[in-house]
């Protein structure tokens, strides 16, 4: 096994360079000549694409529709709602020239899409029969970050989806905005393996623009939370000064309510945190590209009927509906192929040897566990099929005791400091107040992650910063 293939540092020691290390080389990214901007390579796109084959026929059947808006948006509209434009102008990256003419507005990369989504809307929109109206794209996003960017985690540009709806009245984009939070914890939690905290995020760190903000949160290993998906109701801040109207069925204009949704390739630097270890990455089999690998023991005389076993599996396995790979490369080792589907996180190895021929059977390793079991040649299918889902479910499991043991729920400022000392969160009360906010933020690390919709009664009623009484419970904690 050669050095440089296999990740050379331990997760607990020092997750940051572990991390970089599983992203190149498993191959999920690589780093460009442009600084937060990556490629993402074909094992990080396949995880990106079956985030995409999950969750767009969930859009579309509740009435979402694909579109493409330009890339390019003219500063004069992205001005329009003055707390959105206030809000994204730090991160904007302009188009200043054409070829060698200065350009008489100059031209903002998309930062989202709002703006220039609503333009169109405005012209579309005339009736209450119109409603709702639901429209989504595809996209990539340039938003000029000045931290540290990591691939996925935190970049300047990425891609996502976001979903732009429309309603006749506050009551329909409020349950809008529920109904798209829900749908993204099911990506996260039944595609992903990964439990997540619904909630609300506080006013200071809603979207710019918005009323409110629901967000998915995950506590990643190392103690810092994730953000993974987040919808806004956008109440009717946008629809006025963008004149998104319609007719109703009093034949009077009203202005329309809104909410915009997002989930971004983000999700994919934190399945990796969520699910690795020493070895590399674990993919959930629900979306790894490779769900098992093939590898054939190969010995001089009886290498053809070895190989060709192992192809006659590998089709049986892909008619069972089960991404297979044969990995039969004459070139490496079988200890080299091992290590190299190893740091990929593929969830089941299948080795198949002359002495297995002889006895009809087949050696099955799960990468969670590493696990070694013989199954009969005649049930391999349904062995495979029967390992991954409970790896989907061992991921899923290990996920949710990692946030119940690194869960901290308190009344204490002290206790709150312990816990974000120990790495781990902390649930606490809250007053509600941004400057109670900011003045904890200076004692403790981290800040308001997101306050969770499931709320039980404070037992002092006292918000843990001042002695104002507590508006709510919320997650505190350092975030990626
Ligand atoms: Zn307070």
């Amino acid at each position: 096994m050669s050095e440089d293939l296999g990740i050379t540092v331990k997760r607990d020691k020092d997750m940051s360079e572990w991390y970089q290390q599983v992203v190149l080389k498993a191959e999920f990214a690589d780093y460009s000549s442009v600084k937060g901007s990556i490629v993402i390579r074909y094992w990080g796109q396949a995880i990106w694409e079956a985030i995409h084959d999950f969750w767009d026929p969930i859009m579309k059947s509740h009435g979402v529709k694909n579109h493409y808006f330009p890339l390019l948006i003219p500063e004069g509209l992205l001005k329009k709602e003055a707390k959105h434009f206030e809000g994204f102008t730090p991160e904007v990256a302009w188009v200043t020239m054409a070829g060698k003419n200065q350009l008489e507005e100059r031209l903002a990369v998309r930062p989202t899409s709002e703006t220039i989504m609503y333009e169109m809307f405005s012209k579309w929109i005339k009736s209450h029969r119109d409603l709702p109206f639901r429209a989504n794209q595809w996209c990539n996003i340039l938003r000029w970050e000045t931290k540290m960017t990591k691939p996925f985690l935190r970049g300047r540009e990425f891609l996502w989806h976001e979903a732009h709806t429309v309603h006749k009245d506050k009551k329909g984009a409020d349950e809008e905005t529920k109904w798209a939070i829900d749908g993204y914890a099911r990506i996260a939690e039944e595609l992903l393996a990964m439990p997540v905290i619904r909630g609300r995020k506080t006013d200071s760190d809603k979207f710019a623009g918005a009323d409110y903000t629901y967000a998915i949160e995950a506590l990643m290993p190392d103690g810092k939370a994730l953000q993974m998906g987040t919808s806004h109701m956008l109440g009717q801040n946008f629809s006025k000064p963008y004149d998104v109207k319609f007719v109703g069925v009093d034949e009077k204009w009203h202005h329309a309510w809104q909410t915009s949704w997002g989930f971004s390739t983000r999700a994919i630097g934190g399945l990796i945190l969520a699910h690795g270890d020493n070895k590399g990455a674990i993919i959930p089999p629900s979306v790894a590209p490779v769900q098992v690998v093939i590898v054939p023991i190969i010995f001089k005389k009886t290498d053809e009927d070895v190989l060709s076993k192992c192809k006659e599996v590998e089709i049986r396995l892909q008619n069972s509906g089960i991404r297979v790979e044969l990995d039969d490369r004459d070139e490496y080792t079988a200890g080299w192929k091992f290590n190299h589907w190893e740091v990929r996180g593929v969830p089941l190895r299948l080795e198949i040897g002359p002495r297995d021929i002889k006895e009809k059977k087949a050696v099955l390793v799960r990468r969670d566990s590493g696990e070694k079991s013989e199954v009969s040649d005649m049930y391999v299918e349904q062995a495979v099929q029967e390992g991954l889902a409970e790896i989907q479910a061992e991921l899923f499991s290990r996920g949710k005791k990692n946030l119940e043991e690194n869960t901290v729920v308190t009344e204490s400022l002290e206790d709150l400091k312990k816990a974000i000392k120990g790495k781990k969160w902390a649930r606490v009360p809250h007053c509600g107040e941004e400057a109670c906010e900011n003045a904890l933020a200076e004692k403790v690390e981290g800040g308001p992650r997101v306050i969770p919709f499931e709320q039980e009664a404070v037992h002092n009623n006292k918000c843990i910063n001042c002695d104002k009484k507590a508006a709510y419970w919320v997650y505190w904690g350092r975030s990626y």
